[in-house]
């Protein structure tokens, strides 16, 4: 079986153990699905994320361990490719929602993210890929190429009939609104003061920052330099396409790993040097910035992707980093409250990296401020899945969990997400918006 992502990582995953029980065909990724001992652990209702498939349904077949032994029994069997067709399979992958709850909470660490990006690859080389699929990763260069397109969204939202229309066609649920972009995308502010002269940082301005809430980019350059950095906008390198750069997280989201390649390559080109300088490169959404991170390492691009990996920070961990060394020098005040508590939503991959301990640290930076995390799995909207007609009710029911009913008993406290797609989750559910880190920050800044 040829495999689309490098698994290498996982060449010596479960060698002398007897009962490791790692399939026939798949060579590492098999390796990969076979790190699951079999413990159930992800069929629990416990505090936590995982496993929002199963938490929402209580279907022992929608759990992370499911996901395995039928992946297990896929690559053990003499069925060929077309086996990964196989429809209890297929429901099983596609109710995952990539939130990487399983990464850091099963006790073998399965990642079913990763395992999925795989899985989705194979199949859309059996399939072929749909047009609904190739419209949501292809974002990135739809933006920037047919700006036009931009107003689409907000005319389909308006037009119930155009609503019918795109879920007859495109299988995109009318029962949602879809996310407009900003009228004018992100523009990188002149820096002035004592940061003209202050410590570098490369701030990764992502898709969803760029083109849909600029207004949060604006707000962390604001931050960064009122805390005295020298920010430098990461750009495209001249020699390449002016398109702003893009993680590839959208296009990895549907198995189209050759186009993230593409952008992946992109992004490393110009980020490189700063990287190798020691330069951190902050970024503000977690599903994009942790893309650096943790799947360009298998993306088969070589070593340089863990020197970019080593620099690439959230902009939380940035901070709480900063603070930590002492360095962090932000002018805060209290914050206008009505006495009640900030809640808080962390996206799952900020959770999944442990950065929830950094917000917590920043935040307690502003004078007087009291906050709340909001004890919650996946919020369900996961990029693209809760758009999706088939998967529209399943993903609100993931946020009616608990998300949405805590926010409901608080109708007036202000809610900080820094996940885009939690953001419009929150919003569809309650009505509410919610303000990225950066934001809150923006708005205590003492600039008297
Ligand atoms: S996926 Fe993890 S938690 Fe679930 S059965 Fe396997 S080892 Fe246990
Ligand atoms: S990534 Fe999330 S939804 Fe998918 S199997 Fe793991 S815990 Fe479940």
């Amino acid at each position: 079986m040829k495999t689309f992502l490098d698994w290498s990582a996982y060449r010596d995953a479960g060698m002398g153990d007897a009962y490791a029980d790692i399939p026939k065909q798949g060579g590492d990724f098999a390796k990969a699905v076979a790190v699951c001992i079999n413990s159930r652990q992800c069929e629990t209702l416990n505090k936590g994320v995982m496993c929002p498939s199963y938490r929402v349904s209580e279907d022992a077949s929608l759990s992370t361990g499911a996901r395995v032994r039928l992946l297990k029994a896929v690559l053990n069997g003499d069925l060929g490719s077309r086996a990964l067709l196989e429809p209890d399979l297929v429901r099983a992958m596609e109710l995952c929602v990539s939130c990487k709850g399983c990464k850091r909470e099963c006790e073998s660490n399965v990642d079913m993210a990763q395992i999925k990006i795989e899985y989705l690859t194979q199949l859309n080389a059996i399939t072929g890929i749909s047009l609904r699929a190739r419209l949501f990763a292809g974002l990135p260069r739809w933006l920037h190429a047919a700006p036009w397109l931009k107003r689409l969204p907000g005319l389909r939202n308006r037009h119930p009939w155009l609503a019918r229309w795109g879920e007859r066609l495109l299988g995109i649920s009318a029962k949602r609104p879809l996310p407009e972009p900003a009228s004018f995308a992100f523009e990188p502010k002149a820096q002035s003061g004592a940061s003209v002269n202050g410590l570098p940082v490369v701030l990764f301005v992502d898709t969803f920052s760029y083109h849909f809430e600029p207004e949060i980019a604006d707000a962390a350059q604001a931050v960064l330099s009122a805390a005295g950095y020298r920010v430098t906008i990461a750009r495209s390198l001249p020699e390449d396409s002016p398109r702003p750069l893009c993680c590839g997280r959208t296009y990895l989201s549907q198995g189209l790993i050759e186009e993230a390649r593409e952008e992946a390559r992109r992004v490393l080109a110009a980020l490189l040097p700063h990287a190798r300088q020691g330069i951190p490169i902050v970024g503000l959404e977690p599903s994009c910035l942790l893309t650096l991170r943790d799947e360009y390492k298998a993306l088969g691009m070589g070593d340089e992707v863990l020197e970019l990996a080593s620099q690439a920070m959230l902009f939380e961990e940035f901070l709480a980093r900063e603070l930590s060394a002492g360095r962090l020098k932000l002018p805060l005040r209290p914050l206008q409250t009505n006495g009640q508590k900030t809640l808080i939503h962390g996206h799952c991959h900020q959770k999944a990296v442990g950065a929830m301990k950094s917000m917590r640290k920043v935040l307690k930076l502003i004078p007087s401020f009291e906050f709340e995390m909001i004890e919650a799995s996946c919020c369900g909207m996961a990029g693209s899945f809760g758009l999706e007609a088939e998967h529209q009710a399943l993903s609100l029911a993931m946020a009616e969990q608990s998300l949405l009913p805590t926010l409901r008993q608080s109708p007036s406290t202000r809610i900080l997400a820094n996940g885009y797609s939690c953001r419009q989750q929150i919003k569809d559910g309650v009505q509410r918006r919610s303000v990225h880190l950066a934001e809150l920050l923006r708005d205590a800044l003492n600039l008297e």
